[in-house]
């Protein structure tokens, strides 16, 4: 379907136009019927009508009003709000809605990372989220420890969710082509969550990541009291060698240590 209205690049809109990728996203949703499923910029709806056949409680969050207006007209019955995706306050959303979410989305590429930490964030109130996002984002969600892509963000994925990359897709189902490559994700929230203070956490993993060509000993020195070293192994460690379980254990330890 051609876009209604010209498509803003600095919103990331890049429209889907190949039907059959559309049922594979709609299709990859774990929901029943009954679910609250929430699509994150829908556009001009290429997924929004696929969901509203199966989801009549879909909720859809855009930031552009001439999408809101196209949609509301197209579909009256659909709970569309004019927002940006970073404000929303997923605890809210859920409480009014009844229960956990399913989020569904061809993301706004611009903003792909600070909505994957916002949504890891809010883990507790989030059942799955099924993404289309640019595939070098999608490789670095499930990149193992050890490999060139293994960051921050591999970490708090595979920490907070189980990130699973479902399929590729190719830049030219889009109108315009964006000038990368896609992929498909789905995030799964039901891991038992660790016990261990996430604040702490978030700050070891940022620490060691920003200077992650330093040995643990060094780069996380600034986290531990004076005169107390790290031990070994983690102090011979670089980031990228600690799998997101070994993170856990280590801010135990320094919990322990500095408490
Ligand atoms: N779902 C449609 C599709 O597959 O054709 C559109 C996907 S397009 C890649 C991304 C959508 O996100 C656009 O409709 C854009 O207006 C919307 N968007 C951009 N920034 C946003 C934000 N901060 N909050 C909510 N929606 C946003």
């Amino acid at each position: 379907m051609a876009a209604p209205f010209r498509p803003r690049k600095r919103l990331g809109q890049h429209f889907l136009v190949d039907p059959n990728i559309a049922r594979k996203i709609v299709a990859a949703l774990q929901a029943a019927p009954e679910d609250p499923v929430v699509e994150i910029g829908p556009g001009t709806g290429a997924l929004t009508g696929l969901l509203l056949e199966r989801y009549p409680h879909l909720t859809a969050i855009e930031i552009d009003p001439r999408a809101v207006a196209e949609l509301k007209a197209r579909w009256p019955e659909l709970d569309v709000r004019q927002e940006d995706v970073l404000k929303v306050n997923w605890a809210e959303l859920a409480e009014e809605k009844g229960g956990r979410l399913h989020v569904v989305g061809n993301l706004p590429y611009y903003i792909t990372s600070p909505i994957l930490f916002a949504l890891l964030d809010a883990r507790e109130a989030l059942a799955e989220a099924v993404l289309m996002m640019q595939r070098e984002v999608a490789e670095r969600l499930v990149a193992p420890p050890g490999s060139k892509t293994y960051g921050i963000l591999s970490v708090a994925a595979q920490l907070w969710a189980t990130p699973a990359l479902l399929f590729p897709v190719s830049r030219h189902v889009f109108r315009p082509k964006p000038r990368v490559e896609s992929a498909v994700v789905r995030l799964t929230f039901e891991r038992p969550l660790p016990d261990v203070d996430p604040e702490l956490l978030r700050q070891v993993i940022r620490t060691a990541f920003n200077q992650r060509r330093k040995t643990l000993r060094n780069s996380l020195r600034r986290l531990l009291p004076s005169g107390t070293p790290l031990p070994d192994p983690w102090a011979q460690a670089r980031a990228e060698d600690l799998s997101p379980d070994d993170y856990v254990a280590l801010t135990r330890w320094l919990h322990a240590t500095t408490a």
